[in-house]
């Protein structure tokens, strides 16, 4: 077996994000400091958010998100079996349970349609859900306009999982922008549209859900006398008001975010036009490409196929070993959540949201990433043409 030549994704670091990261670093503040409200701003202003909150991770965002909704024991989450599992885990972090909704078969995102469904059940057996958890699965929202009217009518918050989603749009809008969402969740891993390493953020509109957040990122502290409850001791006094975290980014992590979002507009432009060469490379063989509806919108953090395997003499997993063996690293996304052990012992069956494995038993997710070239690319098509014959 030859070495992975071509990952699925990787970062793009260049001069000007080495740059940023070193003025940091010879600076006063390495946390805490100016850099995390510039980013902030950065970011809240590309999405047309009210506020930003930065925090170490997109699964520290989603457990201060549900916190922030007042998720907590005795409540219920829905989200998609087909994400990663920090979306359904951070119910589980504040003792909710999580149930999901299966995928719709040509968006493979949560499924408007049978989220409705089960509400109407859900609904006549005194069980709904407090909180739902789109994701902006490989970069395109869910049908957000469906969800948030189902949201008004039974009473749940929506929190967008977006860490695929940087920089897109739905209906014309930047996503995190909040028409259809209460908050929507950023991660900046590298593999994801922009990175600061690790990192993640909260966006939203709501000016209460935006305090909740600032405190539970830091330890529930406040400096602020005018949220004290007590009087002031002196200048060095804080208080804990609630029990939060140390979810807090760091100075160096934030001037990397605000160097990266300086080059997310290029960012995007790559990767459709990956997106656009992969559909002309890829024409004709047995595969369902993603659908092309959302190509503007979506921010492209993955490209997915599923084979066609009644047309072709191979299995799934032998062509995923075909092309790791060729020096294509390509991956899958997602095993469905339920079927983890963990979320199996909590209950969970296989049969029980059949889009969603039917889609694992042919999804691929092949190299995409804006430094990859028009070359590797190339290699890649011919490579999955090889492994499928
Ligand atoms: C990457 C990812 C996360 C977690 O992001 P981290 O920043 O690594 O914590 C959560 N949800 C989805 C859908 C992701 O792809």
């Amino acid at each position: 077996m030859s070495a992975t030549t071509i990952p699925y994704g990787r970062q793009s670091i260049d001069e000007s994000d080495l740059a940023a990261v070193a003025r940091v670093l010879a600076s006063d503040w390495l946390t805490q400091g100016p850099a995390i409200p510039a980013f902030e701003a950065v970011l809240a202003q590309r999405a047309q958010a009210k506020h930003a909150v930065a925090v170490s991770n997109a699964t520290a965002a989603l457990h201060i998100a549900c916190l922030a909704a007042g998720l907590g024991p005795g409540d219920r989450l829905w989200t998609t079996p087909n994400t990663f599992v920090a979306s359904a885990n951070c119910a589980r972090y504040c003792g909710a349970d999580v149930d999901f909704v299966d995928i719709d078969p040509h968006t493979w995102c949560l499924d408007a349609m049978a989220l409705e469904r089960k509400l109407a059940h859900a609904e006549r057996a005194g069980a709904l859900p407090k909180v739902v958890v789109p994701v902006a699965f490989a970069g395109r929202s869910a049908d957000m306009r469906a969800i948030k009217r189902l949201a008004e009518r039974y009473g749940f918050i929506v929190i967008e999982d977006a860490s695929h989603a940087v920089g897109a749009t739905y209906e014309g809008r930047p996503v995190g922008c909040g028409d259809f969402a209460d908050m929507t969740v950023f991660s900046f891993h590298p593999v994801k549209i922009v990175t600061t390493g690790e990192g993640g953020a909260v966006l939203t509109n709501d000016d209460a859900l935006h305090a909740r957040l600032s405190s539970l990122r830091s330890h529930g502290i406040t400096r602020d006398p005018g949220k004290m409850e007590g009087e002031s001791d002196g200048p060095w006094y804080y208080e804990m008001l609630e029990l939060g975290f140390n979810y807090r980014m760091t100075d160096m992590q934030a001037a990397l975010g605000v160097s990266q979002l300086a080059r997310l507009d290029a960012f995007l432009a790559r990767r459709r036009a990956l997106v656009r060469r992969y559909a002309t490379l890829l024409d004709g063989l047995p595969l369902v490409l993603p659908q092309s509806d959302a190509l503007d919108d979506s921010a492209w953090h993955l490209y997915v196929v599923r084979l066609r395997l009644d047309a072709m003499a191979v299995t799934h997993r032998q062509v995923f070993e075909r092309l790791r063996q060729a020096g294509i690293g390509v991956n899958l996304h997602y095993i469905p959540v339920h079927l983890h052990p963990y979320y199996r012992r909590l209950g969970f069956t296989p049969g029980q949201f059949p889009e969603a494995e039917q889609y694992y038993r042919e999804a691929i997710s092949l190299p995409m990433y804006a430094g990859l070239t028009d070359e590797a690319q190339s290699v890649v098509a011919d490579e999955l043409r090889k492994a499928i014959r």
